[in-house]
């Protein structure tokens, strides 16, 4: 058997172009080839589909793949042949040409893998019988489970698979953590003795964000306007609501389209298309649009309004940053967003079990400390350092002696006899003039306008935290109304201090000219064009020619020569026969025309931002280029004589782990060899750096 890990690394780097398996993939690669069956657990984007491809190609036979979504399976089949892996799909939506051609491959064994719909799965079934098939992946498992929150009714019918092929390996992969729907699976697909395996649910490439949610439209647009051209996703609750926010960023010449499940299906997969061929970069979508996009550049994703749990949310977030980059996640909250989500469930069938996952989502909107410890918490794991790619990390909150404002809020609530909600308590401490704070008499009360000198939104703010603090009770069912705590009358009479963190500010506008500029002139950008001409000419998305990581490695690394192409990331043999020569030539004149005439103009450009006292990262955003150059021509300034000061930039610690990476590394020439030792989180620029004062020294 082929299953020798030297073999499975050459298959990984000959048709996919990766140098590393990523965690768990070797394992539950070796175990498929070993004939055992298997429960694969693994965030979205995590690399679920290599798990069951490279077996595919190291077992002799067909690898047959049930897979939900048909839109899903064209994109996949083709990403495979672009990597000259003979693979096909079986649905409704083809011609009896395509089928017949399908099942005459898949008669002579000329398949790698097939992908069928388990709608389809019966037709085909005679077919299968006689085929060699090497193993049976079923992918978005959790479909099968009524607990999930996907049902599908034919997945049910997938029990046979295993009594009809009981020597055939199955693995099963899902990106759905909880245990009953794991348990539900194996079950459902006789595969009680499936090892799991349950890779990390940290997608540390995301950052996460949170901001109060006012004035959501206009922080939309200032976040845009720093991001122009990027691809992201919008979700709001309402069809109607998708509708207005896609005509605003229109208006601001966002490139966007609503999409919702109002829209017919023939328009919604145009809209779908258009997205992941980057035509439409921006989606305005309810939650119905997402699953089935396997769309690898979304470099963002907004929530207008907080989800109902942390599973929707994670999931929504998840469809960022599928290629690995850093990407933003930013989720607007509002009490009011709450109080809404907390009525529907009012209505719904298990309102225990979906209250508290609000709650679970609430706390983690309003935390105050690492955002991805309280999410990864939520998925049973537990990091031990906070992230440092949070806004809570980003920007420790201060926080100062709230005692008064509290026992403002706690004195005023007991005078309201425990029987106001929210709003109302906040009018009645601010003094409001209005009618419903008048019709109760509540003006005469000793503490009507006692913190009339803070802001109606900040007051919000500082009572959440109040309650969050264990003071204050909210009585969901009685309209809202807030009650003391026990915990509130050491606040109020016992000297108890409280301390509230500062306000987060909603994002601030930046003075910039509303049309966005693209960012031109960058080998990045040179090389997206050739892709896009490349994916038009051969009527495929963008991202099955390469990912925005390929192009980003290319960048980094500026290869020139078809060895050098070779090791960029996704690029394996078929890759690199077809496409070599075309961007090796855009790489060539990049760096022949620019470079020797404009460099030295292009880093004194950098020099002279300098001596203005900019930060990296005003000069990056003043000159359009990326940080990563303009770390390099600060090292090329300092290469140059000039006195720049790289402690900002690099710790200690890092400087001794690139010291001793120096001896550990295959090839201590190559800046390729070192990003690899860090498993890419230590970016060239730093690890340039690094050597740069190693040899100073
Ligand atoms: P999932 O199905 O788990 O959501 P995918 O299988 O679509 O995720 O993989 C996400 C991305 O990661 C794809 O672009 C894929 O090519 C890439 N990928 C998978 N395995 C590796 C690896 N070992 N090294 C680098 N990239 C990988
Ligand atoms: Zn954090």
């Amino acid at each position: 058997m082929i299953a020798e890990k030297d073999t499975l690394h050459t298959l990984l780097k000959t048709h996919f172009g990766y140098d590393h398996f990523r965690e768990n993939q070797l394992e539950i690669i070796q175990d498929i080839i070993s004939g055992k069956d298997t429960l694969v657990i693994m965030p979205t984007g995590g690399g679920k589909s290599m798990c069951f491809q490279l077996p595919a190609l190291a077992l002799p036979g067909t690898a047959l793949v049930i897979s939900p979504l048909i839109a899903l399976m064209k994109d996949q089949v083709d990403a495979l042949k672009a990597n000259g892996i003979k693979a096909a799909y079986y649905n409704s939506t083809q011609s009896q040409e395509e089928i017949e051609k399908v099942i005459q491959d898949l008669q002579k064994d000329e398949l790698d893998l097939i992908y069928v719909a388990p709608e389809s799965l019966s037709l085909l079934d005679n077919v299968l019988q006689e085929a060699h098939i090497s193993l049976i992946a079923i992918d978005e498992a959790h479909c099968i489970s009524s607990w999930g929150h996907d049902f599908r009714p034919a997945y049910t019918q997938l029990g046979y698979l295993k009594k009809r092929y009981p020597s055939t390996p199955l693995v099963a992969l899902t990106a759905t953590a909880d245990t009953s729907t794991q348990d539900d699976i194996a079950e459902q697909l006789s595969i009680p003795n499936a090892k799991r395996y349950v890779a990390s649910f940290d997608r540390p490439n995301l950052f996460l964000d949170v901001r109060p949610g006012q004035n959501r439209i206009k922080q939309i647009l200032s976040f845009l306007d720093r991001r122009p051209f990027e691809s992201g996703i919008v979700y709001c609750l309402s069809r109607k609501s998708t509708e207005q926010l896609a005509q605003k960023l229109r208006d601001a010449n966002h490139p966007a389209t609503a999409y919702h499940a109002g829209i017919n299906s023939e328009e919604r997969a145009q809209i779908q298309e258009d997205f992941i061929n980057d035509k439409t970069p921006i989606i305005v979508a309810t939650i119905a649009f997402g699953m089935g996009i396997d769309k690898s550049n979304v470099r963002w994703v907004i929530h207008y309004n907080m989800p109902k749990n942390i599973e929707g949310y994670y999931q929504e977030i998840g469809r960022a940053g599928r290629d690995g980059l850093p990407s933003h996640t930013l989720l607007f909250y509002s009490y009011a967003d709450t109080i809404q989500l907390r009525k529907f469930i009012e209505n719904s069938a298990n309102i225990e079990y979906q209250t508290a996952k609000l709650d679970r989502m609430q706390q983690y909107a309003e935390a105050l400390s690492c955002r991805r410890k309280v999410l990864l918490n939520y998925f049973g794991e537990f990091l031990l350092e906070d992230c440092g790619n949070c806004d809570i990390c980003k920007n420790t909150p201060e926080y100062f002696d709230g005692t008064v404002i509290a026992q403002k809020v706690l004195s005023g609530i007991a005078r309201l006899k425990e029987q106001e909600p929210l709003g109302m308590v906040i009018d009645v401490l601010r003094g409001s003039q209005n009618a419903a704070v008048y019709d109760k008499g509540y003006q005469h009360i000793k503490t009507f306008g006692a913190a009339k000198d803070i802001a109606w939104k900040d007051l919000q703010q500082y009572i959440i935290q109040i309650i969050n603090q264990g003071l204050l009770e909210i009585r969901f069912r009685e309209s809202g109304r807030l009650l003391l705590t026990p915990l509130a009358n050491d606040v109020l009479f016992n000297g108890y201090n409280v301390q509230l963190a500062n306000l987060v500010q909603p994002i601030v506008e930046i003075p910039k000219e509303r049309k966005p500029k693209k960012p031109k002139g960058t080998l990045f950008e040179k090389l997206r064009e050739l892709r896009n001409e490349l994916a038009r000419d051969e009527n495929v998305p963008a991202y099955i020619i390469f990912s925005d990581a390929s192009l980003k490695d290319m960048e980094d690394q500026e290869p020139t020569t078809e060895a050098e192409f070779l090791a960029i990331s996704g690029v394996g043999q078929a890759k690199l026969e077809k496409y070599a020569s075309d961007f090796l030539n855009v790489i060539k004149a990049h760096i022949a025309k620019p470079k020797k005439q404009k460099v030295g103009k292009t880093h004194e450009e950098t020099r002279s931002y300098i001596e203005q006292g900019l930060s990296i990262e005003e000069i990056a955003e003043a000159r359009n280029l990326t940080l990563s150059t303009i770390y390099n021509h600060i090292l090329k300034l300092r290469e140059d004589g000039m006195e720049i000061d790289f402690d900002p930039f690099i710790t200690t610690q890092e400087i001794d782990q690139i010291n001793k990476a120096q001896n550990e590394v295959e090839d201590a020439t190559s800046l390729k060899s070192f990003f690899t030792y860090f498993e890419e989180q230590m970016p060239y620029w730093k690890i340039k750096m690094g050597l740069y004062l190693l040899k100073d020294k």
